[in-house]
């Protein structure tokens, strides 16, 4: 096994051994059942052919059809992959969703391709993958650097390749397309309604708490706007370009500094190449540095393995908020707690994203169309009670909250796998 992986079911092995688990029962849990690895032809413009690495990872369905992300990212590999789609598996269960975990991911550096030639790549992942796809099969969704666009072209093709309109094949589509009112910035929403819990649970004082974002997609952007229209003061933001800061700690308007971003890099094809750096007001650092600012509140929201053995030490806020998945190491989960930084664990806070597909595929199975509100409120409801749930269980069992949910998580898994006979 490789690190990131291992490092993410060595979670779940701590928890087996508090559940007493069998080894028989465990080595199922961590295996995916299906890993897929194919090559990808992509026809450039100038008429050439490329071929990139191409995968979909289907880790669990015991509690319903796979269901997890597309990531379209230069660094993205096998073991990323399999990490996430198992992750996906425990965060549908968290939140009581009845899909299971998948995740698919192209090796390649999107922002470097046309729009014809990304809409090429985008519709032959789905020719690649179609097979083992559809509604009660396997639902993909969007991740880094793949958007409702490419999702609407991918529910394209898979519908042409079956004949049918198949919207519930995948979420996060254009509205025009079947996907979901609220859908754009579910995974912040629910961030967002789990944050309040915890700050309440903190006693921390919203207008006076600082914060920072790492990360300015569509989760980074949406949970700074969130934090910032609830009056905390955002002092630091990045992208994968850097980041900026401000120490004055008058608080940065993430609205504003979206502007001068998309002024300063012109769209590329569906991604702007400006960065939240061309803001000249405030000072430039890193991404590690971004992480290292004295904080009430650190949010995580690009890429995994961001707080590490390496760092872990120069953190100085009192809560992380780990919206990008994988963002922590687990090892050191303990370090962090003799810190007392409180970490909600990415498999609760951005679970609004799989939760709001879920309806999204629910909607378009029963052919129904929700309003925003209708869909908050549900999304509230589930946020909040996995929320409360998992505060009891971390009382119960005097630990943190990922252990917690890795606890509920595997209890429903196997529940799940019991009734089908699997163990
Ligand atoms: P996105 O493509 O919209 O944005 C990614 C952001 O990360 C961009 O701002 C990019 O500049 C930044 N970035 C890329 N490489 C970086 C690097 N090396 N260092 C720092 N920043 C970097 O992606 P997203 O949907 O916002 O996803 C961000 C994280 O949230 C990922 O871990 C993803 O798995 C997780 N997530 C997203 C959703 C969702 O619905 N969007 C749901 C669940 C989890």
């Amino acid at each position: 096994m490789t690190n990131l992986f291992q490092n993410s079911v060595s979670q779940l092995e701590k928890v087996a051994e508090l559940l007493k688990l069998d080894k028989k029962t465990v080595k199922k849990l961590i295996t995916p059942q299906r890993v897929l690895s194919k090559k990808i032809t992509v026809t450039m413009d100038d008429g050439s052919r490329k071929k990139y690495d191409a995968y979909r990872v289907q880790f669990n369905n015991a509690r319903g059809p796979f269901k997890g992300g597309i990531r379209f990212h230069p660094q993205t590999d096998l073991d990323e992959i399999k990490t996430l789609a198992f992750l996906m598996a425990i965060k549908c269960a968290v939140v009581d969703i009845p899909m299971g975990g998948a995740k698919g991911g192209v090796t390649i550096n999107p922002k470097k391709l046309s729009i014809k030639e990304l809409e090429n790549l985008s519709r032959n992942w789905v020719k690649v993958f179609k097979d083992y796809l559809g509604p009660t099969k396997d639902v993909p969704a969007p991740d880094v650097y793949t958007t409702p666009q490419i999702m609407d072209w991918m529910m394209d093709e898979y519908s042409k390749l079956v004949g049918r309109h198949e919207p519930a094949v995948i979420t996060g589509k254009s509205l025009k397309q079947g996907g979901s009112q609220g859908r754009d910035t579910a995974t912040a929403q629910g961030a967002m309604y789990v944050l309040e819990e915890a700050v309440k649970k903190l006693k921390l004082d919203p207008k006076k708490a600082k914060v920072a974002v790492q990360g300015f997609g569509n989760a980074g952007y949406n949970i700074a706007e969130l934090v910032y229209k609830a009056g905390y003061k955002i002092i630091g933001l990045s992208d994968s370009q850097g980041g900026i800061s401000d120490l004055r700690n008058s608080g940065m308007d993430p609205k504003k500094v979206l502007k001068t971003k998309k002024a300063e890099g012109q769209i590329h094809s569906c991604y702007c190449i400006g960065t939240v750096c061309d803001c000249v007001n405030y000072k430039k650092i890193t991404n590690q540095e971004i992480l290292e600012l004295p904080t009430d509140i650190l949010i995580p929201a690009a890429l995994e393995n961001q707080i590490t053995e390496k760092n872990v030490h120069k953190i100085k806020t009192k809560l992380i908020l780990e919206i990008a998945n994988g963002a922590i190491d687990p090892s050191v989960s303990e370090i962090l707690k003799r810190k007392n930084i409180m970490v909600i664990p990415d498999i609760l806070a951005n679970a609004g994203g799989v939760t709001v597909s879920c309806f999204e595929w629910y909607q378009n199975r029963h052919k129904e169309n929700w309003s925003k509100q209708k869909v908050f409120k549900k999304l509230k409801e589930k946020m909040m009670k996995s929320f409360n749930h998992l505060w009891l269980i971390k009382d119960n069992y005097k630990t943190d909250l990922r252990t917690a949910a890795y606890i509920l998580a595997v209890g429903r898994i196997i529940e799940a796998m019991k009734s089908k006979g699997r163990i």
